[in-house]
């Protein structure tokens, strides 16, 4: 069996005890799980979601962070918060960073080297936007944000990065990649992650598929050979349609 990873992206949703009910639910019904698991809360629940998913099986991320790691940068979170908090992951360059808050690939790489250099693990996001994909570029566009965000990283370091493949025309639109399609760019980046690090880099390195992942689309897209696992938004608001789909086998 695959190491597959399943991830959920809580976004700019609930508040503490919303976010703790939810977190005690699926540390409750993921503990006989065999996946490896993330959930991600907004920053103001990590820490009471930190204390519930404690020496669990499911891992405390953040959604973003900033690209330095003090000083005056207001409204910013730094990675020394972050692992204050526990924190083991983070979501690094999420479409919606990318193309609602203008984070260009220096940002998100710079991001990325620094969240590697205090340890903790990366979820870096790729992915094309629908007209990217309709003049052909989809490969391109990938390709770029992979080799812009991973500039400066070790080999040794890769082990600690996840690349998460979401074509932002699937974002919460309820448009899936078919598997076929999704396997495709997976593959391709795979071939990536081998140029720049070699076959056995390109081998391990965990490519999620994220993009109105849903119940009833999980094994489908899991069972295709180059994906993964999932990052999930929308579905992994709710007990109900996480669990399922972290369980997809
Ligand atoms: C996401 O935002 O990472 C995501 C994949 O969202 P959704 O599952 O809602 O499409």
């Amino acid at each position: 069996m695959r190491n597959y990873y399943i991830a959920g992206n809580w976004k700019m949703h609930k508040t503490r005890s919303e976010a703790a009910e939810l977190a005690k639910t699926l540390v409750a019904q993921l503990k006989d799980g065999k996946h490896k698991y993330l959930v991600a809360p907004t920053f103001t629940s990590l820490e009471t979601v930190g204390a519930i998913v404690k020496e669990s099986n499911v891992l405390l991320g953040a959604q973003n962070m900033a690209a330095e790691e003090q000083g005056a940068h207001t409204g910013e979170v730094s990675v020394l918060q972050l692992k204050d908090l526990g924190v083991q992951v983070v979501i690094l360059g999420h479409s919606e960073r990318r193309h609602v808050y203008k984070e260009n690939d220096a940002l998100i790489n710079k991001k990325v080297n620094l969240a590697l250099k205090h340890g903790l693990e990366v979820i870096l996001c790729i992915g094309e936007l629908l007209e990217e994909r309709e003049a052909g570029k989809a490969e391109q566009v990938c390709e770029t944000q992979t080799v812009k965000g991973l500039a400066g990283v070790s080999a040794a370091d890769l082990a600690r990065v996840t690349i998460a493949y979401e074509p932002v025309w699937a974002i919460g639109t309820g448009k899936t990649a078919t598997p076929e399609d999704a396997d495709a760019i997976h593959a391709y980046v795979r071939k990536v992650i081998g140029k720049l690090y070699g076959a056995d880099a390109s081998a391990q390195i965990i490519i999620q598929y994220g993009g109105s992942v849903k119940p009833d689309n999980a094994a489908q897209l899991m069972a295709k050979e180059n994906i993964d696992g999932a990052l999930v938004g929308g579905a992994a608001l709710k007990a109900d349609t996480f669990v399922p789909i972290a369980k997809f086998s």
